[in-house]
């Protein structure tokens, strides 16, 4: 198939682009790399099945010339982690919305199976567990900017929907906390990469908080195997599907288990929220999705363990990942 991957540069994005590279597929990726990075898909370059845009979603011209020749979209471009959308919330409700009613318009207009990337983050904090793909989502003021991302995205899923209705086959994933190799080494989105780079430097793991909130962390090759299910299962057509492990874990343990593996001699220390988002931040204190329907349509479970996962992980972040930072986070 030939298969477009808006945002394929990024860190979920670029282990898609190995993935369906390595079945055969003739893959497209579109990324402005102001969050993905070259390096990423630079193995890929040279191959005749594969290539590469240096443009934005916002572009519709672009976007038209790619989706027409295209059989099946990922759509994964965005501006995620709470740090840039509170950094600059303007240019990610811009990206977030308007970036994907491009896609799902063109998709709709040339007929393209869509995958549409959403987060978990759309149950906002919500602390029911597990959460169910129809839970309620609870969120904050819109003067809290945080919430801004689960909006965006939550108007997306409603594109997806509407779209759906009208019979184009679009499907939505929520992923829950992807690690791997490829995260941003800044942490920028990431506890896991923030810990393993602090951990790696000799400074202080920051946990923030009490460190009990907890997430689901999901290995990357299980995100992108659940991603690469919902573009291709008949069934899935018009469905919302959590992509997630269902293995809790507080932020505490996370860093004593990174602390651990890396054998670092680094402290773990505790930070309030306030000192690290700014006064009106908002934290979701527990995240765990029910994959119950993942597993049922999809036939999907992640399956990596943890620790598993963790240590793949270290062992990019000792190869490369650590080679592209600058001095101190
Ligand atoms: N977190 C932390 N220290 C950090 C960065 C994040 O304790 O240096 C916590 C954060 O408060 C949250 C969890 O780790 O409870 C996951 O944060 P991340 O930004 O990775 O993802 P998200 O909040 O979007 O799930």
């Amino acid at each position: 198939m030939r298969i477009l991957i808006t945002g394929g540069a990024g860190f979920i994005g670029s282990n898609l682009v190995d993935a369906l590279m390595a079945q055969g597929h003739e893959v497209t990726v579109l990324d402005n790399l102001s969050v993905g990075k070259i390096q990423n898909i630079a193995h890929h370059l040279e191959s005749e099945r594969f290539h590469f845009v240096n443009d934005s979603i916002l572009n519709v011209t672009t976007l038209e010339r790619l989706i027409r020749q295209s059989d099946l979209i990922y759509h994964l471009a965005a501006v995620v982690g709470v740090k840039y959308v509170v950094e600059d919330p303007l240019n990610a409700i811009i990206t977030n919305v308007r970036g994907t009613e491009n896609v799902l318009e063109l998709a709709f207009k040339y007929w393209v199976r869509t995958v549409i990337a959403s987060s978990s983050e759309i149950y906002g904090k919500s602390t029911e567990a597990p959460l169910r793909e129809d839970a309620d989502r609870l969120l904050g003021p819109t003067t809290v900017e945080r919430w801004s991302y689960s909006d965006a995205k939550a108007i997306d899923e409603y594109f997806a929907f509407a779209y759906a209705k009208k019979g184009l086959p679009v499907t939505v994933v929520r992923y829950f906390n992807a690690y791997g190799p490829r995260l941003d080494p800044l942490g920028y989105g990431s506890v896991v990469a923030r810990f393993f780079t602090q951990a790696l430097r000799g400074e202080p793991l920051t946990v923030y908080d009490d460190g009990n909130q907890t997430r689901c962390f999901t290995y990357v090759a299980d995100t992108v195997e659940g991603t690469i299910l919902a573009g291709t299962v008949k069934e899935a057509a018009g469905m919302v599907f959590n992509i997630g492990s269902n293995r809790e874990t507080t932020i505490k343990s996370l860093a004593q288990m990174i602390k651990q593996l890396t054998g670092s001699s680094s402290e773990i220390v505790y930070v309030p929220y306030t000192s690290a988002y700014g006064p009106h931040f908002e934290e979701t204190r527990r995240r765990v999705p029910d994959t119950t329907r993942a597993k049922e349509v999809l036939g999907f479970e992640a399956k990596t363990p943890l620790e598993e996962g963790l240590r793949r992980t270290l062992a990019w972040f000792r190869e490369e990942g650590l080679t592209t930072l600058s001095p101190r986070l």
